[in-house]
């Protein structure tokens, strides 16, 4: 019978992911972390292995699923942002509104990791608010002129392929005639400033600015001035994605938190034989079980074609939030251990925070879940 749950071949295919990602990516996080990007051996690895071209869509999405929750439980946000982003939420659009060109010239390239690209939609003013994007992209005798800028890009530094919002008309809603473009790395006129975070190191954060950059009408995606329905569909799966990882963060929050308790002495017993702080553990692990299984459901119904922006909403607002309590818990417990600039725990809790604001805010994410449920 199906079912929305793992079966034992994705129990399977989480067990090699998982001792992948060990061996293979790991060794690799905090060369990747200091210089604040993976390196390419990283990206053609997990191309070599199969993990770059993942369904997005369809049964095999449960795959990804599975991947993506462990990307998100090796503890470094900024890898899984950074994948994540290149393998699902930018490529997404390519792969659900590409035209059969454009599909060809880039999605090999992806996923074989050598055309990394970036997901350009927020400004320094339309972040939760996009109807206040300014970017703009004017007719040309041969596609547009683009000339704006856009904040907080991931991957910007290095990516060679950057789907952009713009505003492609008149109007005071900039979403109402918005298009999204296919913006080659080289351009002339882009200039890409990287933007240093509190956490997320790996993440490649910058700031990219568009001064007359020429985009072919070759490099328009879907029709031009329909942006708002792809986006749509691309901002319910990047919310769905952004909770299958912070599943994964939370899930590798409480491991430490776990191990920690178990061994650490306070008062000559071992933490965790506090009441306060079982009790603590227990919470949190009694509402990681329940959203685990709410979030393969979610996959699931994605899987079917299903995906709905309350489900997708509550999953990326409960994980996220998840996440951030644990990581919070995991440093209160380790003490001034936890407290160090360098130290794992501290790097969990800088990363959790972003978790609560990237790929859309907690506010927003529940004014959306209450607008799109019905009245009862
Ligand atoms: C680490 C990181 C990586 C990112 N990567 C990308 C990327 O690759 N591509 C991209 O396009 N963008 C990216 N972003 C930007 C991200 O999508 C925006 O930060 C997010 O949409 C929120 O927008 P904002 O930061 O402009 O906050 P604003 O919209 O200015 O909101 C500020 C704060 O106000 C509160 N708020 C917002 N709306 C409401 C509301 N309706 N009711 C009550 N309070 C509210 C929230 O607490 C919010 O954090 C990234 C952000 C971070 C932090």
């Amino acid at each position: 019978m199906p079912s929305p749950y793992p079966s034992e071949s994705h129990r399977k295919f989480a067990l090699h992911v998982r001792q992948t990602l060990h061996s293979q990516l790991l060794p690799l996080a905090e060369a990747a972390e200091a210089r604040g990007h993976l390196c390419e051996n990283a990206w053609q690895t997990l191309a070599e292995h199969g993990l770059l071209g993942l369904p997005q869509r369809g049964e095999g999405f449960l795959q990804s699923a599975v991947f993506l929750e462990e990307l998100g439980a090796l503890g470094y946000a900024g890898i899984r942002a950074s994948v994540a982003v290149h393998a699902y939420m930018a490529s997404a659009y390519l792969e659900l509104f590409g035209s059969d060109e454009q599909r060809e010239r880039y999605l090999p390239g992806i996923h074989q990791g050598r055309i990394i690209t970036a997901l350009a939609i927020s400004e320094e003013h339309a972040g939760s608010d996009l109807s206040q994007m300014q970017c703009r992209a004017e007719s040309s005798a041969d596609g547009f002129i683009v000339e704006g800028g856009k904040r907080y890009i991931a991957n910007g530094s290095r990516a060679a392929l950057i789907v952009t919002l713009v505003r492609s008309g008149e109007g005071q809603h900039a979403l109402g005639n918005s298009s999204m473009l296919l913006i080659d790395g080289d351009s002339p006129g882009l200039l890409r400033t990287a933007r240093p975070m509190l956490g997320w190191s790996s993440a490649d954060v910058c700031d990219l600015d568009f001064s007359q950059v020429a985009v072919p009408a070759c490099n328009v995606l879907g029709k031009s001035g329909k942006a708002l329905l792809y986006l749509m569909q691309g901002l319910d799966f990047e919310r769905l994605v952004a909770g299958l990882l912070a599943l994964g963060g939370a899930n590798h929050s409480l491991r430490l938190l776990d191990g920690f308790v178990r061994q650490h002495q306070v008062q000559g017993s071992p933490l965790g034989d506090k009441q306060s702080v079982r009790h603590r553990l227990a919470d949190l692990i009694g509402e990681q079980q329940i959203l685990r299984h709410y979030a393969y459901q979610v996959a699931w119904q994605h899987s079917k074609g299903q995906l709905d922006t309350r489900s997708a909403c509550i999953l990326k607002l409960r994980a996220t939030e998840l996440a951030l309590s644990a990581a919070q818990a995991c440093a209160q417990l380790h003490g001034a251990r936890g407290y160090q600039l360098n130290c794992e725990v501290a790097r969990v809790y800088r990363d959790a925070m972003a978790g609560t604001i990237a790929a859309g805010a907690s506010e927003l994410m529940r004014d959306l879940i209450f607008d799109s449920t019905p009245a009862s």
